[in-house]
């Protein structure tokens, strides 16, 4: 079932390694097919290097394994919430990549102040709040993605494609697996080019006219950024 989406996530999974976003077992994608309601995702811990296709586990959105011979990966419940949450999401990334996580472990938000962040992330990337003890104790994983949630009020998700988990680490999304993996890896060089131009001049400022022109030529109403 779901061979083809499958596929999809595998690859997009296989892509995070060839981007050089994970290394060990530090990261999953998902996607879901939103006409049946079911997610496919990488299972947990597995190498990637003997990882197949034909490993990823079917969920439905309330966390039940549908198919699938191995443990879905241990963040399911947090993709899971971000699906229920944002019905434009398509796929769904999580990584330890080594900048944007360094933002997560100091619990800023990566502010915007480049063309390179501006043509994929409005605002900020925001930085979550610090977990309650019943949230960390509690269902751990549903908390994270309930606590990204709640920082996305008054947000548009699509318009800024991703979250820092604080102390924890990045997730991406986008329209596909593909796409949020895309996301993922821009929100790592977005992360690394903040932190030498923040170490070169921490009083440095961007004009929000420019945020707005980088941002609106590529996903605003008129857009003009590539081919028709
Ligand atoms: P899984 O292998 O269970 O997906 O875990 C990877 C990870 O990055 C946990 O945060």
């Amino acid at each position: 079932m779901l061979e083809k989406l499958k596929e999809e996530v595998y690859k997009a999974n296989m892509d995070l390694v060839k981007h050089g976003l994970v290394i060990f077992t530090w990261g999953n994608v998902s996607g879901i097919d939103r006409d049946k309601g079911l997610v496919v995702i990488k299972p947990s811990g597995v190498d990637y290097e003997v990882m197949k296709p034909e490993d990823m586990v079917v969920v439905d959105l309330q966390g039940n394994v549908v198919e699938g011979q191995l443990k879905p990966s241990s963040d399911t419940p947090t993709h899971l919430a971000i699906y229920r949450a944002w019905p434009e999401v398509g796929g769904v990334v999580h990584t330890h990549s080594t900048f944007a996580t360094g933002w997560s472990q100091a619990g800023l938000d990566i502010p915007n102040i480049g063309t390179t962040h501006a043509d994929y992330f409005h605002e900020a990337i925001p930085c979550t709040s610090d977990m309650t003890e019943a949230e960390v104790n509690g269902a751990y994983e549903l908390e994270t993605g309930n606590v990204i949630i709640k920082r996305f009020e008054g947000m548009n998700p699509m318009h800024t494609p991703g979250v820092l988990v604080k102390n924890h680490g990045p997730f991406a999304w986008g329209k596909d697996p593909h796409d949020a993996v895309h996301n993922a890896v821009v929100m790592e060089q977005v992360a690394k080019m903040a932190s030498i131009a923040f170490a070169a001049n921490p009083d440095l400022t961007m004009n929000p006219l420019l945020v707005e022109k980088h941002f609106n030529r590529k996903h605003g109403p008129n857009a003009y950024y590539g081919q028709r």
